[in-house]
């Protein structure tokens, strides 16, 4: 295998990040968010912690258009709502 396929990596992406992120974002806005840090670090944590819980689903962008969704979005957001559990109880700083 040629080492410069390591060049082709970086088009790779794990699309449920981006759908975290929105999922996310969308979660703390129309939840009570009462007494649950979120900075930075807080919401990067929780962000971290619900990928991990889910199969990651790797594509080139070439093939964005034609992306599967594997994970529900309740499940994604199951683990979004544990994820901020997690963190509420145990900050990291
Ligand atoms: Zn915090």
């Amino acid at each position: 295998m040629p080492l410069d396929i390591y060049h082709y990596m970086s088009d790779l992406r794990n699309m449920n990040e981006k759908r975290v992120w929105s999922m996310l974002s969308e979660y703390i806005d129309n939840n009570d968010m009462t007494g649950i840090c979120l900075c930075p670090i807080c919401v990067v944590d929780i962000a971290a912690i619900t990928l991990n819980s889910i199969p990651p689903h790797y594509q080139t962008e070439e093939n964005l258009s034609v992306a599967a969704e594997r994970v529900s979005d309740v499940e994604i957001y199951k683990q979004i709502k544990k994820a901020v559990a997690v963190v509420a109880r145990r900050p990291h700083h």
